[in-house]
């Protein structure tokens, strides 16, 4: 379980996150929600080690972590989601894939030239578990295409994938439905669903929509003005006074 304890991030005397305070259960899909503004992509940008808070803790299974890299939280399995980058547009997706983990570097040439071998079993290891995680995806037709080629809503069943490459089972992601038709996100929802449910995985999501959140997430958590507004269930949190205002007012 990951737990955040009154995280302030101030910016220049602006108070972004504003004493936020929730947890994230282990074996949970927890949503993230909240009016433009609300200090959301501040705090998961602070969780995930990507800002360090002003003050405020965050532990992971009564660890603290708070202010670790993201390679520092990698290590202990948690992972946040990146877009593809400009430069591994032109791979294709299954070599997209197979770049996860990076590759250990440091290997003097001569140690790499004696290791063709195993490194040639290494790359077959990795194609087979690429091939697997498309597979699981429902995206084996897109293997051979192009990163670069891909729709908004298919990069983001990458960006998905190349988690699965890993070992980390905490995941942050950040809007995956936004911009994506409805066909791809009920794709995206059913691959969270499964990794939770038959793989263990955690999730925690910053997301718009609604629809989405409601068929996912348990607990979903809402963020206005920095600080944490409400939590609970959509159906709570549908009928929460405080969380239509929030919502209204902007
Ligand atoms: P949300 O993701 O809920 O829309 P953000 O966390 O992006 O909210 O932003 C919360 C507030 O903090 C916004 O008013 C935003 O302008 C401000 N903010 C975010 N990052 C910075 C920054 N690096 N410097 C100054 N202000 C920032």
């Amino acid at each position: 379980m990951i737990v955040v304890t009154d995280i302030h991030k101030h910016f220049d005397g602006f108070h972004a996150v504003d004493g936020a305070t929730l947890e994230i259960p282990t074996g949970s899909i927890t949503g993230l929600i909240g009016p433009n503004g609300a200090g959301k992509t501040t705090l998961f940008n602070v969780i995930a080690g990507n800002l360090a808070p002003t003050s405020g803790t965050v532990t992971m299974n009564g660890e603290d972590i708070t202010g670790l890299k993201p390679h520092a939280l990698f290590e202990k399995g948690l992972l946040r989601t990146f877009q593809i980058a400009h430069e591994f547009h032109s791979m294709t997706v299954r070599e997209n894939l197979m770049m996860v983990p990076p590759r250990q570097t440091g290997e003097t040439l001569w140690n790499t030239w004696f290791a063709r071998g195993r490194i040639a079993r290494e790359e077959e290891a990795l194609a087979r578990t690429a091939d697997e995680v498309l597979d699981f995806l429902t995206i084996s037709h897109l293997a051979d295409e192009r990163a670069g080629n891909l729709s908004g809503g298919q990069k983001k069943l990458l960006e998905l994938g190349r988690t699965m490459m890993t070992d980390a089972k905490t995941v942050f992601l950040d809007e995956v439905g936004a911009g994506v038709n409805r066909t791809l996100l009920n794709t995206i929802g059913d691959a969270i669903q499964r990794l939770n449910r038959e793989r263990g995985y955690t999730f925690c999501m910053i997301e718009h929509d609604m629809e989405f959140i409601g068929r996912l997430c348990d607990p979903v958590i809402v963020m206005a003005e920095g600080k944490v507004l409400a939590e609970g269930t959509i159906d709570d949190i549908k009928n929460d006074e405080q969380v239509i205002e929030a919502y209204l007012g902007t």
